[in-house]
Formats: C-alpha cells, sequence, structure tokens
C-alpha cells in the first residue's frame, strides 16, 4: 500500500518515476476493476501528460510538492476539465466538464494525478453505489458485499490500491460510510472548509468535498490542498478560520460518548469494537464521559426531508437538452441507443413538455424520481410549513445539541454506520432500511461539523486475499470522531492517535 508520504519520497529517490507509477497503476486497475466496478471513467492519457510534467521536474532538480506525482481518483460527480461526468446517472452520460472544480484545480497546481473518475450512487443518493445508472461496485474484501456509498467506487479504488487516494463527496455520511466499509480514512470538513465549486449538487446546505485516503496523515495533506475561500462558492471560508491550536494535548482532552448512538439498532461487533477501542484511549488516560444528544431521534426524519427538498430543486435544470443532453451524433451512448432502438426521436414527440417528461422519466433512476417527488411534496404550497420548515427548526436544535455538548467535550465518539458492510442485494429494495443505515452520520451534515471517519480492526490488505472474501465477522469497521466547526487538524491529531493505538500497537 503506496500512501503520499511514501510515494513523494520513492519519487525523490528515483526509486521509481511518475510514469512509472501511472504504468503500475493503470495495470492494477485493468486487471482488478473488471471485478470490482469502481471507475466510469479511466482518463490514462491525462495521467500520463500529467506524470510526464512532474518527472521533468523531477530531472531538472526542481523540488516538487507533496502531492507531486500521487496518482488519485475522483468521485464521478466532481468536474475534471474536459472529462466525462456522470453523477452515476443516465442523464448525465454524455457529460463532458469544461472545467475544473476548485478542489481538482488545486490538486493539480500541486502536480496531482488523475488516474480516471468513479462509480456512486446517482447524484450521490444512496449508501451502496447499487443505485448508480451503470453497474454496482463491489466491496474489495468480499465481492458479495456492498462497498457502501455513495462514493463507493471512491472507496474500492482506495482501499484495493488501484490509485493512492481519492476525492469524494459527503452530504449524509457518503465519504464517511464507505471509508468504514472498505477498511479506510474518510474526513468530511466542515460545511464551508472546502469550496463545493465543481461538486454537482445533490442537496446544496449539506453536501461537502473531502478526501478518502489511507492513512490520517494522507487525509490532512489532502485537506489541507483543498480547503480555503473561494470566491465562486460564497459559503467557503479562508482557511486561517481553520483553527491551528499547537497547544493542543491530546492527552488532556475529553471525549463524550453520546448515549443515543449506543442503543438498539446497533450491530454487536461493531459496539464490542467500538468499546474496546474506547478502553484502549482511556487506557491511554485520556477522559472519557457519556454525554446526551437528545435530538438524535428526529435526525433521519430531518436529513430526508431538508436533503429531499433540496435535491428536486437542484435537479429540476436536467432537462436531457442541457448538459450533454441526448445527442444523435454519439455512437457509444447506451442510453441513446436505447432511444434509437425504441425509434424515440424528438421529433415523434409532440411538444417540449412532453419530451423533458421523457427524457427526465427515461434519465433518472428509481431512488432519484422517488426522491424529487417527496422534495416537490415537502416544498409544495400547504406543506412546506409542515415538513420543510419544521425539518429547519429541527435542524437548529440538533446543532444546538452538539454545541452543548462540545462546550463540555472536545470530541465525540461514535460508530460510523449500525453495521459493518451488508451484503449487495439486502437492502436495495427496501429504501427505509437503507436510509437507517445513516443514522450515525447524517447529524453531522445537518450541524455542518467536521467529522473523521476511521478503521479500527488491523488488517492486512485485501490484495492479499486469496479467495477475494473473508467472513461476514471479519469486515472492517469504523470509529467516527466528531469535532467542533473548523477544527479538523485537531480531530486529524486524534484521529492519528487512534490510529497509532489500533494499529501499530
Ligand atoms: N446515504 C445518504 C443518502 O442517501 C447520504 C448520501 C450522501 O452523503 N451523498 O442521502
Amino acid at each position: 500500500m503506496n500512501n503520499i508520504l511514501e510515494i513523494h519520497q520513492g519519487l525523490k529517490k528515483k526509486e521509481f518515476s511518475a510514469q512509472e507509477l501511472v504504468r503500475d497503476y493503470l495495470a492494477k486497475i485493468k486487471s482488478k476493476d473488471k471485478e470490482i466496478g469502481a471507475f466510469l471513467t479511466l482518463t490514462e492519457d491525462l495521467a500520463m501528460r500529467q506524470a510526464k510534467t512532474v518527472d521533468k521536474q523531477i530531472s531538472e532538480k526542481k523540488e516538487i510538492p507533496f502531492l507531486a506525482g500521487a496518482p488519485m481518483t475522483v468521485k464521478d460527480n466532481i468536474l475534471v476539465e474536459d472529462v466525462r461526468c456522470t453523477a452515476g446517472s443516465k442523464i448525465l452520460e454524455n457529460y463532458i466538464a469544461f472545467y475544473d472544480a476548485t478542489a481538482i484545480k488545486k490538486l493539480k497546481e500541486q502536480g496531482a494525478i488523475i488516474l480516471g473518475k468513479t462509480n456512486l450512487d446517482e447524484f450521490g443518493m444512496g449508501g451502496s453505489t447499487e443505485n448508480s445508472a451503470f453497474y454496482p461496485t463491489k466491496n474489495p474484501w468480499n465481492l458479495n458485499y456492498a462497498p457502501g456509498g455513495s462514493s463507493g467506487g471512491s472507496a474500492a479504488s482506495v482501499s484495493v490500491d488501484m490509485c493512492c487516494y481519492s476525492l469524494g463527496s459527503d452530504t449524509g455520511g457518503s465519504i464517511r460510510q464507505p471509508a468504514a466499509f472498505c477498511g479506510i480514512v474518510g474526513l468530511k470538513p466542515t460545511y464551508g472548509a472546502v469550496s463545493r465549486h465543481g461538486l454537482i449538487a445533490f442537496a446544496s446546505s449539506l453536501d461537502q468535498i473531502g478526501p478518502i485516503t489511507k492513512t490520517v496523515e494522507d487525509a490532512k495533506i489532502v485537506f489541507e490542498t483543498i480547503s480555503g475561500r473561494d470566491k465562486m462558492d460564497s459559503t467557503s471560508v479562508d482557511s486561517k478560520t481553520i483553527i491551528h491550536n499547537s497547544k493542543f494535548k491530546i492527552q488532556n482532552s475529553k471525549i463524550g460518548i453520546p448515549r443515543e448512538y449506543f442503543g438498539k439498532g446497533i450491530d454487536k461487533e461493531v459496539k464490542e469494537e467500538i468499546e474496546k477501542t474506547i478502553k484502549k484511549i482511556q487506557e491511554k488516560g485520556v477522559k472519557i464521559e457519556e454525554i446526551s444528544l437528545p435530538r438524535t431521534k428526529y435526525a433521519l426524519a430531518c436529513y430526508y426531508i431538508i436533503a429531499m427538498s433540496e435535491a428536486s430543486a437542484n435537479l429540476a435544470r436536467y432537462d436531457g437538452i442541457r448538459y450533454g443532453g441526448i445527442k444523435s451524433d454519439s455512437e457509444n451512448s447506451s442510453f441513446l441507443r436505447e432511444k434509437q432502438d425504441n425509434k424515440t426521436t424528438i421529433s415523434e414527440v409532440e411538444t417540449l413538455m412532453n419530451y423533458y417528461l421523457k427524457t427526465r422519466g427515461e434519465g433518472f433512476g428509481q431512488e432519484v424520481k422517488r426522491r424529487i417527488i417527496l422534495g416537490a411534496y415537502t416544498l409544495s404550497a400547504g406543506y412546506y410549513q409542515a415538513y420543510y420548515l419544521k425539518a429547519q427548526k429541527v435542524r437548529t436544535l440538533i446543532r444546538e445539541d452538539f454545541k452543548k455538548a462540545l462546550e463540555k467535550v472536545d470530541f465525540i465518539l461514535t460508530p460510523v454506520s449500525p453495521s459493518p458492510a451488508f451484503k449487495l442485494g439486502e437492502k436495495i429494495t427496501d429504501p427505509l432500511k437503507m436510509y437507517l443505515s445513516d443514522i450515525f452520520t447524517v447529524s453531522v451534515n445537518l450541524a455542518g461539523l467536521p467529522a473523521l471517519s476511521l478503521p479500527i480492526k488491523k488488517m492486512n490488505s485485501p490484495m492479499l486475499l486469496k479467495e477475494k472474501k473473508i467472513k461476514a465477522k471479519e469486515l472492517p469497521i469504523g470509529i467516527q470522531i466528531i469535532g467542533r466547526h473548523f477544527q479538523e487538524l485537531e480531530i486529524l491529531k486524534f484521529g492519528a492517535f487512534i490510529e497509532e493505538i489500533c494499529h501499530h500497537q
């Protein structure tokens, strides 16, 4: 497993070139991804071009930035200039991005190498990557299991070392939950810490871009690179806002364990693993105390009302004409092929409205349609006050719960998900069951807080698995560290401490 630091040192010592590294990774992707399905688009030419630039800098004895030469992947709802960006949806199957998301621009400036775009639940709506309009991604630890979602392709690509790290997005847990299911690290930054410019919007008051990495150190490097004020996103803040308290000492910190996160519905193994970790932390002299976040029980309902309302507004712009639309000259679009087979051309459709109905009907998947319909309902006159407005009020109360708790403690520790990875097909037919698996992650987005997901079980790499499967009981389990607004650096410091005691001692 190559992390950013190892690649940086290897390149500087000329143990390998950036081009060799890219070739290696591309070969690995070509042999492994047939089974896993993490990629939607490979960007070979771009990767080779970027690698050449890094190699040139090294041969000219120029100092290279830390991220230079480290091959990454990008969730396919984040724009990369001149690369297709589908958001996992048929309606964007032909859309070619014409600019870079700000996070991508910043990474490119540091010499990052982009290997490809990764699979996701359509528009980020889901928790298993099974809602992708193209194909589901499989969990590299056991191919019968889901990698989590919606950033499942990103998490799978990192965990099986088809890249060094990835960028994901998190609206209600989509970075943290797949990271936990795949045994790696994921950071959901504070709302506003990273620009959302160039992220295909799902629910704009909740969405954040963040890193998915192999180590906490890597998450820090990527986070520091992509964070900061961007004039293209008025909700983004200056990186000076990100608190750097050099006097902060882990041993003096106080940890809160919210009792509402350990009640019914949580798997025995998850509870046991978290309790074991808490004990290890306590043995190192860190103070632990039980706390309460009393409005936790409203979080899921509140999240789904707000997320669906915002999604119905955001997705109104897709009409099958703009954003790649349905191009009659495109040979390689399966969507179009389908249409040609059905002989449904524009001329056959009577009115523009019918055309919209048809393209939106065909272009969106079932889950997306469900959310657009429910969101339109909760925003409609007569129901707005009963649902949307009420949910906004509850959101404020949830935020207050956290504020109060974080006045008493420095961090809050919780499970990431009530269970380890579940089987593909297990929840996809029952949306409520799928939504319930977000129970521990959505409050963080509602409160706009930062949170880190990191694996607590000591494991080998999934690449070393002979049978490509481990037993359900052996699947990875993650822990979530929630901290105060803009205290990512403290959370990461505490995360590195847990990583050390769980994996190296
Ligand atoms: N699983 C959640 C949902 O379906 C969260 C998704 C996300 O964070 N993008 O809404």
